[in-house]
């Protein structure tokens, strides 16, 4: 009997389990990649991949690691023009397009200050490190395309790729995964997931986090083959005299901006929707649906400071239908 239940069971386990999934802890965050593939060698090999990719995407550009090659960008290019890789070339780009199109809102030099917050030691800049606010400025960070090199043009000032290098990682996995047959899976990094195709004639489901309460979703989104990314002002952050400092700096004043609560961005790569979540973070409800609304294929979802929903255009119209 128990030996037929068995065979029972063996009987049905491919089917269900030709979906596959692993999970790690990644650039200081839960890494997930989830695929449909038949073969079960193949889908182990491709996890193995998307984990290596992941832990390499964290070596380049992690700003807690001295020998990154961000780490090491920071400690030269005040001094000399810096040559970088065509990786760390293109995500600067990336970073810049972002700052010109929100006018300085998104800008990796914020870190010339934000260095200074230690949000696990209820740490602000002091008055002598906030005095850093004038090196922040995306100008600051010069790119020569000839020799694919990088300079700063201000002593004090410092980038950090927190923004955007998360988004960035999914979008090498997604395209690991999709030049490995994977016709549905999605990966994500924290708050930055990439969706391949659908889930086998469903939807995925991605929810927006109610910013105040943990593991309360406000709305759950049905999506395929999009990227989504979410910011939000409960990931990193302290209280003290009833003010909230967290982990999304205005880079016009280097402090926590406080036009919103949190912010989900939909569009066609996680590099660019990370990008434009801090963004639309920083510019607030008006300006953010604005820019928003502007970009093509971008749509937003902003939770104001006093907890109200809204929406792009686009979603709004769906939301009417
Ligand atoms: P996210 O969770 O994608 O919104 O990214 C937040 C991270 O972006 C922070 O932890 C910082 O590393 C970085 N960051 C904070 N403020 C800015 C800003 N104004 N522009 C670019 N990056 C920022
Ligand atoms: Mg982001």
């Amino acid at each position: 009997m128990r030996a037929i239940f068995i065979l029972c069971c063996l009987a049905v386990l491919p089917a269900h389990a030709a979906w596959h999934e692993r999970e790690a802890a990644i650039m200081g965050t839960r890494v997930h990649v989830d695929l449909w593939l038949e073969d079960f060698e193949a889908a182990a090999a491709l996890l193995d991949a998307a984990m290596i990719e992941m832990h390499r995407v964290d070596a380049a550009f992690s700003p807690y690691k001295p020998s990154s090659e961000l780490s090491q960008l920071n400690l030269r290019a005040a001094a000399t023009w810096v040559p970088v890789s065509d990786e760390l070339f293109e995500l600067l780009g990336k970073a810049r397009q972002v700052s010109v199109w929100s006018g300085g809102a998104f800008d990796i030099t914020y870190a010339s200050v934000g260095r200074y917050y230690d949000f696990r030691k209820g740490k602000v800049p002091d008055a002598q490190e906030r005095a850093a606010v004038e090196a922040i400025d995306y100008r600051h960070v010069e790119l020569d395309a000839s020799r694919r090199a990088v300079r700063f043009a201000h002593p004090q000032t410092y980038i950090d790729l927190g923004g955007i290098a998360k988004g960035h990682a999914v979008d090498r996995v997604a395209a690991i995964l999709i030049a490995g047959g994977v016709e549905h899976g999605s990966v994500s990094a924290g708050g930055d997931s990439r969706i391949i195709g659908d889930r086998r004639g469903k939807p995925w489901h991605i929810g927006v986090q109610d910013p105040r309460q943990d593991g309360v979703m406000v709305a759950i989104l049905p999506l395929e083959d999009t990227a989504v990314s979410t910011s939000g002002d409960y990931e990193r952050f302290f209280e003290a005299d009833g003010v909230r400092y967290h982990h999304i700096i205005d880079p016009g004043t280097g402090d926590s901006a406080r036009g919103a609560m949190g912010v989900t961005v939909l569009g066609a790569d996680a590099t660019l929707t990370d990008a434009l979540s801090t963004t639309l973070f920083v510019l607030g409800v008006e300006a953010g649906l604005a820019l928003a609304n502007r970009l093509d294929g971008i749509d937003a979802i902003i939770i104001d400071a006093e907890g109200r929903m809204h929406l792009s255009d686009d979603l709004a119209d769906l939301k009417g239908r």
